[in-house]
């Protein structure tokens, strides 16, 4: 390659011959110096770029945290609701406890069960401990699901609890309808049930109940609770008191001197019906006492003897 280079001055001419280098050299200065400034502008283009976008996202972060911290009051405001109500809800669950707490304490007296059975002094371990740690545990959503299940369990005691107290009321009924002991306080029994000599006739007889022979005017008591069903003369029975006791029992009691009661009267356990006398077909102050099961006269001696729960 040759450069002539012109002197405006002097209007001489230089020629100069460039080797391979030279060449090199300059072609690498005409062409590297436009695309190195090229390079610069691009740089500084896409740092302005860079800035702006650097703009926009911190407005956009901006806008992100106020959406957050709007966010963070709403369920901040949710959980207080929430925890009111769960609060609320506990509150709840700790009163039916203490219900049922007194409710299982008057069946274990009731039922006169052994304290290795029912606890109900101490609080029940399915409520107790989970119930007070759950304010702290709002957010856990198991702890609703915890709730529910607590809830159903207490309503599921609270069934067995009530079957339990039908029962055993229903049990205590028939302990007082439970025909046991003697139709009067203090006596002795004179005469038994069954085959006998007639004490007016001196005949074969047979006796339909028991004689309790006991002092004038002293009391005769009913042997079980029931309704009266008889209170008047009855031949030879004289003054009698009638009782069904339900189930197929009825009692009577014959000779009363007076009369306490009155027909369709509701007489309990081991009340004064009557006073001993000696009314009827009767030798001396005694109480006739029968016993009929489903119609049928039965011997008394074995309600007499058994033990009065
Ligand atoms: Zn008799």
């Amino acid at each position: 390659m040759r450069i002539i280079v012109v002197s405006k001055r002097h209007g001489n001419t230089r020629s100069i011959n460039l080797g391979g280098w030279a060449r090199a050299v300059l072609s690498v200065c005409l062409v590297g110096i436009p695309v190195g400034l090229a390079a610069v502008a691009y740089k500084f283009i896409s740092d302005r770029d860079n800035e702006l976008l650097d703009t926009h996202s911190r407005e956009a972060w901006v806008q992100t945290l106020d959406q957050q911290e709007q966010n963070i009051d709403t369920a901040r405001r949710e959980t207080e609701k929430k925890l009111a109500a769960l609060t609320l809800r506990v509150s709840e669950l700790q009163a039916r406890l203490v219900r049922l707490d007194a409710l299982g304490e008057r069946l274990t007296t009731m039922a006169k069960l052994d304290n290795g059975e029912f606890d109900f002094s101490s609080p029940p371990a399915v409520g107790g401990p989970e119930a007070q740690s759950a304010p702290n545990e709002v957010e856990s959503p198991s702890l609703i699901d915890m709730l529910d299940t607590l809830a159903a369990q207490i309503d599921d005691r609270q069934q067995q609890l009530d079957t339990l107290e039908a029962l055993l009321a229903n049990r205590k009924l028939q302990n007082d309808v439970f025909l046991a002991g003697r139709p009067i306080r203090k006596g002795w029994m004179s005469s038994r049930y069954g085959r006998r000599t007639d004490p007016f006739t001196g005949g074969a007889d047979w006796h339909q109940g028991v004689d309790f022979a006991a002092k004038e005017d002293s009391d005769i008591v009913a042997v079980a609770s029931g309704v009266v069903t008889w209170a008047d003369d009855r031949y030879q029975y004289g003054k009698m008191i009638e009782i069904n006791h339900g189930n197929g029992f009825v009692t009577r009691y014959g000779h009363c001197k007076s009369l306490l009661v009155k027909p369709g009267d509701i007489v309990k356990k081991g009340q004064t019906i009557g006073l001993v006398g000696s009314t009827g077909r009767s030798t001396g102050p005694h109480v006739h006492f029968e016993v009929h099961k489903n119609g049928r006269v039965v011997d008394p001696a074995s309600y007499i003897h058994r033990a009065s729960r």
